[in-house]
């Protein structure tokens, strides 16, 4: 076999080779510089791989939970009262359109989300179920709940509405989906429930639990992506 090269790249002393070796595991092992702190703007929390406490090596915590919740690292979700507008508008659009073809093959496609579903899920079951199992479940509410298809549509076609009128807007399809996926969410809505017990002394003991399933994480990608592809053919308005 003829003598391997010395090179840079190809270190065949068994001593520089250790060196190198220990030297690379000293790095994996204490990240620094680039991983110190989080890549947020003028953010200085350490990132979660350099405190010890996760493996991202981009964010703080903080700004970790807020991506989770708003789809974004740095945009705040839009207000229900900032998007109302555009729903209404939305809605009298497809109700004036509501023979044409874009518009009937994305009812189709909530309808088929709607049917896909199966059972709905108390919102106090939900802890511990996966997020596909999740997204199914938000469906699941909205048919229960006998909701048009035509508003989840006005959803998608408001945040879209509300984005194009956004002269700071995140351009991130994640950033859309979540958005969308947050009203889906709360037009979901939680599970309700009221008891009412006899007391002894002949009154009424009336009980009502509320729970409401945190608008956040996996889910809300899930949901946003299956709307979007349900409404891959409507042609969004100019205004
Ligand atoms: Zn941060």
């Amino acid at each position: 076999m003829p003598p391997r090269e010395r090179t840079d790249d190809n270190v065949t002393d068994p001593r520089q080779r250790q060196r190198r070796l220990s030297n690379l595991h000293a790095r994996i092992a204490n990240p620094v510089d680039a991983y110190e702190h989080c890549r947020v703007y003028p953010c200085t929390n350490g990132t979660t791989a350099d405190r010890g406490e996760g493996l991202n090596r981009l964010y703080c915590r903080k700004h970790i939970e807020f991506y989770r919740r708003h789809g974004s690292y740095v945009k705040r979700s839009y207000g229900a009262g900032e998007i109302r507008p555009y729903r209404v508008k939305a809605l009298q659009w497809l109700g004036a359109h509501v023979d044409e073809q874009s518009v009937r093959l994305s009812v189709a496609g909530v309808q088929r989300l709607y049917r896909a579903a199966g059972a709905p899920i108390e919102a106090f079951r939900l802890p511990g179920k996966t997020p596909a199992e999740r997204a199914r479940a938000m469906w699941a509410q909205l048919r229960m709940q006998k909701v048009d298809p035509l508003e989840v549509l006005a959803v998608w076609m408001a945040v879209d509405m509300r984005l194009r009128d956004d002269p700071q807007l995140d351009r991130h399809d994640e950033y859309r989906q979540v958005q969308a996926a947050k009203l889906i969410h709360r037009m979901a809505g939680g599970t309700h429930k009221r008891w009412e017990r006899g007391r002894a002394d002949g009154r009424i003991e009336i009980t009502e639990v509320h729970k409401h399933p945190v608008s956040r994480g996996q889910v809300l990608r899930m949901v946003g992506r299956e709307l979007s592809a349900a409404c891959v053919q409507l042609a969004i308005p100019d205004q």
